[in-house]
């Protein structure tokens, strides 16, 4: 059983489903005393682009007065905070602010999914075997982290890449992230799923730099949030691994506690 979910989308980003009640409902159900909502976040393009896989800019007012009311509504059962996931691309972050500028944001995950903007980046979600790719992601990540916009970075594995640089590369990664006490994800989603990501190799790199982990849901769809075999999974992973897990992100605690 997991006691907080920071990674919830909507069906506002045009890839989940279910209604924002639901994912409630499912948190709920399976004990959380906590639960993250952390939609894609939509980014002001210059040139009006219109992403496929984000809330558009339109539905941020929405996303907000529907969590909020939730929020209230559901506070003697478990605390919501609202949140995005985003991705870290400086050229895009100003005006990123200042769209979120008058909203009460609770935090900010990175989800690293492109080293450049939409359309031009490629998806960085492959097995790859090109080292410059491996390290431009890391370097990318590390240097978004820097920024302290982010309380955690999601699916920190999602390159998959086969050869030596793996280890040395996400070792550095890995280690950043132990010194700044920053937990790495062990995404549910990606599990569940069997993806690629969450690697138990990855989770052995982590646990060898000293890192924590923290088991994010990536649900999609309201019952990824009350899967206990997903989570027995994740677990399981983080035991063989020996990695402690972490409950709660130190802000966002559970109200009352
Ligand atoms: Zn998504
Ligand atoms: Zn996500």
């Amino acid at each position: 059983m997991i006691l907080a979910n920071y990674h919830t989308h909507t069906y506002r980003c045009g890839h989940a489903n279910g209604e924002d009640r639901a994912y409630i409902e499912n948190a709920i159900r399976h004990g959380m005393q906590v639960l993250g909502f952390s939609d894609h976040c939509p980014f002001v393009f210059p040139d009006g682009y219109e992403s496929p896989i984000r809330m558009s800019l339109r539905q941020v007012d929405d996303y907000f007065t529907s969590l909020t009311k939730l929020r209230d509504e559901y506070k003697k059962d478990i605390t919501i905070y609202i949140g995005f996931e985003t991705e870290y691309l400086p050229e895009l972050m100003e005006a990123q602010d200042r769209l979120l500028a008058d909203y009460p944001v609770d935090y900010h995950i990175l989800g690293q999914h492109y080293l450049e903007r939409e359309p031009y980046g490629e998806y960085v979600g492959i097995i790859t075997d090109d080292e410059k790719l491996l390290e431009a992601y890391v370097d990318h990540l590390i240097e978004g982290l820097e920024t302290g916009r982010f309380v955690y970075a999601a699916h920190p594995d999602l390159m998959g890449f086969r050869g030596a640089a793996y280890q040395t590369q996400y070792a550095r990664l890995c280690k950043w992230l132990a010194e700044h006490d920053v937990p790495v994800e062990i995404n549910l989603h990606g599990v569940a799923e069997q993806r690629h990501y969450t690697d138990p190799c990855f989770l052995q790199i982590a646990a060898n730099e000293g890192c924590r982990a923290i088991i994010g849901c990536d649900a999609h769809t309201p019952s990824l949030l009350d899967d206990r075999s997903a989570v027995s999974d994740c677990e399981t992973m983080s035991a063989r691994a020996g990695l402690p897990l972490v409950n709660f992100l130190p802000h966002l605690k559970p109200r009352h506690a």
